[in-house]
């Protein structure tokens, strides 16, 4: 039994071995990538509850290797969070986006919201605030326009300094957004400590809402709390007319899903833009 033991764990670890090296080829490939330009962000719009018109958009990155098929988020940003490659990712997501946003207002479409994803490790990064401004410095979008959307986990450690980076990214006068609001568990306190203007309700609680009644008591709640503390609120994940009805219903300000638009690359979405809005 022993003997048994001892190969065990030197299949293990051969096993491990063989992860963290593809891992290290992954990395590799992620940096030369941030080189080579081959991310790209897709733009998903957020459409306004009320007036049933397109309130802003959301940032998603993609990767586009030359040589293969376009990766999406979830295989990469963990690593690159891990790696600390977000940092400068990040700070060409948000420059990217930032730019792309002001070409809109340019070419004199309505004023549009740009929300665009911190991961936790940029968050908590020491220059971030100072990046933040020199990106709407450099790109002269106005920091009203300007949505950034945190993660409840970033609050859990480090509190305090979490309120004075909130504090300091709210001077900018950019809009601060709670993004997957619900999965995070995180105190609900820190809603009434820090400067937030935005609720996103995660699509865990949107997609079965028909289904559901837990769902659908939890959306409930989410949206009657953010009115009551004059927080906006959002929900994604959106894909079908009753999901729809259920949200109007209960007064959600605004909805991002598939049934309105799915994330679509720069070129589409500017066509699908000034068809609607010039
Ligand atoms: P997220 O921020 O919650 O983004 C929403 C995700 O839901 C996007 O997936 C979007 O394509 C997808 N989605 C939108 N509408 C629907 C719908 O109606 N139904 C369904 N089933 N899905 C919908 P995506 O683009 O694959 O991004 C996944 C996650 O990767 C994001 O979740 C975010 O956490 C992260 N991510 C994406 N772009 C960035 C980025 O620029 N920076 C950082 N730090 N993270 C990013
Ligand atoms: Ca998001
Ligand atoms: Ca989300
Ligand atoms: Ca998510």
């Amino acid at each position: 039994a022993k003997q048994e033991g001892r190969n065990t764990y030197r299949f293990h670890t051969k096993a491990l071995s063989i992860a963290a090296n593809e891992r290290l080829a992954l990395e590799t490939r992620l940096r030369h990538a941030l080189i080579a330009n081959e991310f790209i962000l897709h733009y998903q719009p957020l459409i306004d509850a009320r007036s049933n018109r397109i309130a802003g958009v959301e940032a998603l990155v993609r990767w586009q290797p030359v040589d293969g098929e376009m990766v999406p988020p979830a295989k990469f940003i963990p690593i690159t969070e891990e790696t600390g490659l977000i940092v400068p990712l990040g700070e060409w997501i948000l420059r990217t986006a930032c730019n792309q946003a002001r070409a809109w207002m340019d070419a004199g479409l309505p004023p549009l919201v740009m929300a665009v994803n911190l991961s936790v490790r940029q968050f908590q990064s020491e220059n971030m605030v100072s990046m933040v401004r020199r990106v709407l410095a450099d790109t002269g979008l106005p920091a009203e326009y300007l949505e950034l959307e945190l993660t409840e986990t970033m609050f859990i450690e480090r509190g305090e300094q979490s309120i004075a980076t909130l504090k300091a990214l709210k001077n900018l006068g950019v809009c601060l957004a709670i993004d997957d609001f619900g999965t995070g568990y995180s105190s609900l306190a820190y809603l009434k400590r820090f400067p937030i203007d935005k609720l996103k309700i995660d699509q865990s609680f949107v997609r079965d809402l028909a289904e559901d009644p837990n769902d659908r008591e939890i959306a409930a709640t989410i949206i009657a709390m953010a009115r009551g503390l004059k927080l906006e609120v959002l929900a994604e994940g959106v894909e079908t007319e009753q999901q729809l009805s259920f949200l109007q219903q209960h007064g959600c300000d605004y909805y991002q899903g598939y049934l309105f638009h799915r994330p679509a690359p720069p070129a589409q979405l500017d066509k699908w833009l000034r068809d609607k809005l010039l």
